[in-house]
């Protein structure tokens, strides 16, 4: 019961296959309880009866490419729940078009776009964080190995993530001083919404299972275990990691 007496907010569950679930389940089991954002109304119906099982509170609407969301949730927020101790931002998005072919094909406009809403929300949500977690926290985001090496197909969320990444880094050292830790799970493939608009995204699964040590590919727990890990008081030294969940695939070049 690592997480007994805890309780977080979990950004970017669509449905049961998200990664956010599975790093709800591992929380839960170790006795934390969570509330939930939603990006849209739709994707509020579709998970308010799982939100009931981790805390039943209500899911605060949050479309973080908007000006204020982030900020008028976080108020609602702390009106129902009071301080939070640990925040998940699982978010994620890119016109799926330009997730194959070239990614110098990447339009302006979508580039700005998949910027703002994959790594300028964990910003805003940094930022904002001080007043949820005024005795400090922990915070958590999701990246992807196509930050740091080409995998095909990944084009601009590469770009984000990339950028995530580096603000993991600079947001860990602005937070460190009010006791909020700052931190990336580099998650391995796993299908779900958002990845199956990347193309060709069964091959990635493939080759990644392909290369790993552990010869599988990840699941939801093994996310999920990590998150609760670098969540909890037992992760108490460690901030501003990008630390990979991937069987270890990460690690290996080429492998005939
Ligand atoms: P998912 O589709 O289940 O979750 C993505 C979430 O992003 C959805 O809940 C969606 O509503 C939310 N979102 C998109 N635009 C939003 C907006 N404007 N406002 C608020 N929310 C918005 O997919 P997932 O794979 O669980 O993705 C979660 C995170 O994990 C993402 O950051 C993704 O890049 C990352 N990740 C995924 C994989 C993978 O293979 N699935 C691997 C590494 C990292």
């Amino acid at each position: 019961m690592m997480m007994q007496g805890k309780t977080g907010l979990i950004m970017g569950m669509a449905n049961k296959f998200s990664i956010a679930y599975g790093i709800a389940e591992s929380l839960k089991v170790n006795g934390a309880k969570m509330i939930f954002t939603a990006q849209t109304d739709y994707f509020k119906s579709k998970i308010t009866d799982i939100a009931k099982d981790f805390g039943g509170y209500e899911v605060i609407p949050c479309d973080v490419s908007k000006d204020d969301e982030i900020e008028k949730a976080f108020d609602e927020m702390l009106n129902i729940t009071g301080p939070l101790d640990f925040i998940v931002h699982s978010i994620a998005f890119s016109d799926r078009n330009e997730l194959a072919g070239k990614y110098y094909n990447t339009s302006r406009s979508n580039f700005l776009n998949a910027m703002n809403i994959s790594c300028y929300s964990f910003t805003e949500v940094a930022r904002h964080s001080q007043k949820l977690m005024p005795n400090g926290g922990s915070l958590v985001t999701l990246t992807y190995y196509g930050a740091e090496k080409v995998v095909p197909n990944y084009n601009v969320m590469a770009m984000a993530k990339a950028a995530l990444e580096t603000g993991v880094i600079y947001l860990a050292d602005d937070l460190g001083e009010v006791g909020i830790r700052v931190n990336a799970i580099s998650a391995g493939p796993i299908k779900t919404l958002a990845a199956s608009g990347v193309g060709e995204f069964s091959k990635i699964l493939e080759f990644e299972r392909h290369r790993a040590p552990l010869k599988r590919n990840v699941t939801q727990k093994d996310i999920g275990d990590a998150c609760l890990f670098i969540l909890s008081d037992m992760a108490s030294g460690i901030t501003g990691e990008i630390i990979h969940v991937d069987c270890g695939s990460n690690k290996i070049g080429v492998k005939f």
